[in-house]
């Protein structure tokens, strides 16, 4: 894995072009300006990684687009230290921004695959304040919960109630929710039994699916 001078200018470059798309957070921008995206792709798409594209992976899944991943980030307001439950881990990339921007990130991924590939990767990349977990995100991580925030980087059909449980009064949850195209939805839990909801932009997100696939 080389992280090029060239893979740095292209990656500047993208960091501009997603700046110039509105997203204003400093430290976003410095994280995703500091992550070698490419290294989270397959080797096929190195010379368009810093598009500002989702791309496939492997299990018939994708990498989001850069501006979505700025955008989720951006949404959750970050602050060094913040538990985050991602729900989704795919390539692993949207996690190791979150770890870059300080928070301590717990991750779930439903493909075994994918799980196995970003669990390697947080180690050569030495990223140990991201733990990796191979379920069906649906039950969010009890054991560990409530978090500060949650990612949901799935298309969820409906807001997923068990993973609202899981958020610190005061948290914030950041869920692409409808079928086919979603609306992000940003969730404040400000009591124990009372939630705000602002609905964002739209996007296209793969299927938030129930159980587990197993590497064949
Ligand atoms: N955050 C990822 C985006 C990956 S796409 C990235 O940065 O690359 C969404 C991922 O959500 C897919 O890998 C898919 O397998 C996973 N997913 C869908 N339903 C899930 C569930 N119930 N539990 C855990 N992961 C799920």
């Amino acid at each position: 894995m080389q992280d090029s001078y060239r893979h740095k200018g292209l990656r500047r470059k993208l960091i501009e072009s997603i700046q110039s798309k509105g997203i204003k957070d400093k430290a976003v921008l410095a994280a995703m300006n500091k992550l070698p995206r490419h290294f989270f792709m397959d080797k096929a798409f190195e010379e368009i990684a810093y598009q500002d594209k989702a791309f496939p992976i492997a299990a018939h899944q994708t990498i989001s687009q850069p501006y979505t991943v700025a955008f989720q980030s951006e949404q959750l307001q970050i602050k060094p230290r913040m538990t985050v439950l991602e729900i989704g881990t795919g390539s692993g990339y949207q996690s190791a921004v979150l770890a870059l921007m300080g928070a301590r990130v717990y991750t779930i991924e439903r493909q075994e695959e994918l799980y196995q590939f970003a669990n390697n990767m947080f180690k050569k990349l030495n990223l140990p304040q991201i733990r990796t977990y191979f379920r069906d995100g649906f039950n969010g991580l009890p054991e560990f919960a409530p978090f500060d925030r949650i990612i949901v980087t799935a298309g969820a059909a409906q807001i997923p109630d068990k993973l609202i449980r899981q958020l610190k009064i005061g948290g914030l949850m950041v869920v692409p929710v409808g079928e086919g195209v979603q609306t992000m939805m940003r969730i404040t839990r400000i009591s124990e039994k009372k939630v705000t909801c602002t609905a964002l932009e739209e996007f296209r997100f793969v299927p938030f699916l129930k159980g587990t696939v197993s590497r064949k």
